[in-house]
């Protein structure tokens, strides 16, 4: 496995297993973009940055839905979002530029950096324009707050014109900036059935990969109908098969019923169903057994080796023994 592979199957392991405790405990879990200098917009997925685009992965599969968006300005030049704002001389244009408190002269009209004015005594200055002391805050002077002076052509105002950069170095005004959408996510409660499953359809993919059979779990699969189909496991073989499982706590007639639309929308297709043994007799009628093939099993951990039995025997493979 590459490296990011391995990192994304870390990434989703956690998210399973925090989401699935998570939702347990009855909190609502919510993601939300985040600017990072580095990578642009990341998610904290339980502790780990995770890149949008497995956020919209795991939206795909009804993992997770939308709850809000949040805009954010990108640079209309390449789409950036990691901006930084520039602070310019609005005479020369110049970054070249310093904060000073300011102080104007009434009499004169002169505006400066207070520590350009010769303190005469408490309160009391003189105007390094015109010479004249200045007595009386509030009649002879006063004291507006911040500002700035440009260190190049000596201009001094009080505020600066605004550019924002983008890491490429594109500057653009403000008003020129475009707006990008990105979303907030929260855990559906879908995910809490697939968490439950993760551990044991990660490990039915890694042992039917030790045998040369490829799979990928938590595919999405387009129906004849056009409607899209998660896969908890879908096996790529002639014929394919997916891998169903349902477990006692997460069980859910309206489950069953997407299985049996799933076994009929996807061509081509055997579907593996494992159900739990304490579950109602007599669930198994609802499929058409050409389409679906149901198992039972008691402790659904320790029965990873009948699952892979039925994997092979519906692809038409046997187990070589010790393996
Ligand atoms: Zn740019
Ligand atoms: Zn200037
Ligand atoms: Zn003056």
């Amino acid at each position: 496995m590459s490296k990011v592979g391995r990192s994304i199957s870390i990434l989703d392991s956690h998210f399973f297993s925090s989401a699935y405790r998570a939702l347990s405990e009855g909190r609502v879990v919510e993601f939300r973009p985040i600017i990072k200098s580095e990578s642009g917009i990341t998610y904290d997925v339980f502790g780990i940055d995770a890149p949008e685009e497995r956020l919209r992965y795991y939206l795909d599969r009804g993992f997770l839905e939308i709850v809000d968006e949040i805009s954010l300005p990108i640079c209309p030049v390449c789409g950036e979002v990691c901006l930084h704002p520039l602070l310019l001389c609005p005479d020369c244009g110049s970054m070249s530029i310093e904060k000073k408190e300011l102080m104007a002269h009434y009499d004169c009209g002169y505006l400066g950096p207070v520590d350009g004015f010769e303190v005469l005594g408490p309160g009391v200055y003189k105007c390094p324009k015109c010479g004249k002391t200045m007595r009386r805050i509030g009649i002879d002077y006063g004291r507006p707050g911040f500002g700035f002076t440009c260190i190049k052509c000596n201009s001094i105002f009080q505020v600066p014109l605004i550019e924002v950069e983008c890491r490429q170095g594109h500057r653009n005004k403000i008003q020129t900036l475009e707006i990008k959408k990105y979303p907030v996510y929260r855990a559906s409660q879908e995910v809490k059935k697939f968490a439950a499953i993760y551990q044991v359809i990660k490990e039915l993919e890694k042992r039917l990969s030790s045998m040369g059979l490829e799979s990928e779990s938590f595919s999405r699969l387009e129906g004849a109908s056009g409607e899209m189909h998660v896969a908890p496991l879908y096996v790529k073989f002639e014929p394919a098969v997916i891998v169903d499982v349902v477990t006692e706590d997460l069980f859910d007639e309206r489950y069953l019923l997407g299985v049996a639309l799933k076994a009929v929308d996807i061509p081509d297709v055997m579907i593996l169903l494992v159900l739990p043994a304490s579950l109602e007799s007599g669930l198994e009628k609802i499929f058409n057994p050409e389409k679906v093939r149901v198992i039972r099993v008691n402790d659904l951990r320790g029965s990873i080796n009948q699952i892979l039995d039925e994997i092979l025997a519906l692809v038409g493979m046997k187990r070589h023994e010790g393996s």
